[in-house]
């Protein structure tokens, strides 16, 4: 196909003026009513003009070239037909030229595939907030309530979201007469194309306040602290999240909010350690409770309890306590203490102690002091 600026006879350079002469020139010359006319060429002139006439088809034409027959419905304003995209188009160019082309191939997209988005998502829910709260142990496994206080974007306390001040009215949007949305024709390589977008008076609420708020200059929402109550259930462990629902931020004018989850940092104990739903611990007890048996208090999480060493326990040996362990969340059921017998050897005894021992080692065939065939027997595994 012939060049457009060739049809008319003018350089690529050629004021609008230059082309609109050179126009009515060809057109005269060609004319098909005319001794001597040419209808096909009378044609491509008026395709010529039409085109170059145009600053923004013009612009495209010189953008694509040859290739705008591709898009030639865009000359008669008449939308495209058929696959705009199997013209062999290349839109690697796009972008990266610019000059003088008001041009966004994003509104293209948007308006070949389904049209813009934008009033719902005006209406998006708002964002999740995330804080980390530490905790200790005891709190960890009793459950707590704590009160927090947190800076979001929440609903204007003053006209609860509406944006009015107070006593005056919400109206309809004088501008988009309610509809929320604005249609525009527009331009585009593939012909002329109605878009809706969003009305920037009611920013796409197809009401506006009478008179805007002046707490929050009628956004129905601002950035405050807010004090909450905040419920962690016995038996969460590190890491986990608590997720308090709707109390992230709110959303555009007023809606629907995100969540706040909060992640939970346990605190170690220094008596006991978690190991999932049990609880460990370690007990001392002296060689002779051990060796007898004993009774001994036993401080657990739920206070003092009494637990039964029997005679002849051995270091190391577990008792379980049941019930007494981390509670499984929200469920009534409990873990069981798990309590680690550690045998306390003594480093100093008096004198009296130490008689009862030398006695205690006699009745028992032992002789007080270790032989010294005692230290060349075992020498060998060493
Ligand atoms: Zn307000
Ligand atoms: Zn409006």
């Amino acid at each position: 196909m012939a060049n457009f600026y060739d049809i008319l006879g003018v350089s690529k350079s050629a004021s609008a003026d230059e082309i609109k002469r050179a126009y009515r020139k060809k057109a005269h010359e060609y004319h098909p009513d005319k001794g001597g006319g040419n209808e096909a060429k009378f044609k491509e002139v008026n395709e010529a003009y039409q085109v170059l006439s145009d600053s923004s088809k013009r612009a495209q034409y010189d953008r694509f070239g040859d290739n705008y027959q591709n898009t030639a419905g865009g000359g008669q304003g008449g939308g495209f037909q058929g696959n705009p995209f199997g013209g062999g188009f290349d839109f690697s160019g796009f972008g990266s030229q610019g000059a003088g082309v008001e041009f966004d191939l994003g509104d293209i997209f948007s308006d070949i595939f389904g049209g813009r988005q934008e009033r719902g998502s005006r209406r998006q829910r708002g964002v999740d907030l995330e804080m980390p709260m530490t905790i200790s142990f005891e709190e960890a496994v009793h459950g707590v309530n704590k009160t927090i206080t947190i800076e979001k974007q929440d609903k204007c306390h003053v006209c609860s979201g509406s944006g009015a001040a107070p006593g005056t009215k919400v109206v309809t949007c004088s501008k988009c007469h309610g509809q929320g949305q604005i249609l525009t024709t527009r331009r585009t390589i593939f012909g002329n194309m109605q878009s809706a977008s969003t009305c920037d008076k009611c920013e796409g609420d197809g009401k506006v306040p009478e008179v805007p708020c002046s707490v929050c200059n009628g956004q129905g929402v601002l950035r405050r602290p807010k004090t909450l109550e905040v419920k962690i259930p016995a038996g969460i462990d590190n890491g986990q999240r608590v997720r308090m629902q709707g109390e992230g931020e709110v959303g555009y004018k007023g809606s629907s909010a995100g969540d706040l989850y909060i992640t939970i940092r346990v605190q170690a104990s220094k008596d006991f350690k978690r190991d999932g739903i049990n609880l460990q611990k370690e007990i001392p007890v002296s060689f002779v409770q051990a060796t007898l048996g004993a009774k001994l208090d036993v401080h657990t999480l739920d206070g003092e309890i009494e637990v039964k060493v029997s005679a002849g326990t051995q270091p190391g040996t577990v008792l379980k306590v049941t019930g007494r362990g981390v509670p499984v969340i929200n469920s009534g059921k409990r873990g069981d203490l798990l309590l680690t017998v550690r045998v306390i050897i003594p480093n100093k005894l008096s004198k009296k102690e130490k008689e009862l021992l030398e006695q205690l080692s006699k009745a028992g065939g032992e002789t007080a002091e270790v032989h010294k065939s005692f230290w060349e027997s075992i020498k060998d595994s060493f």
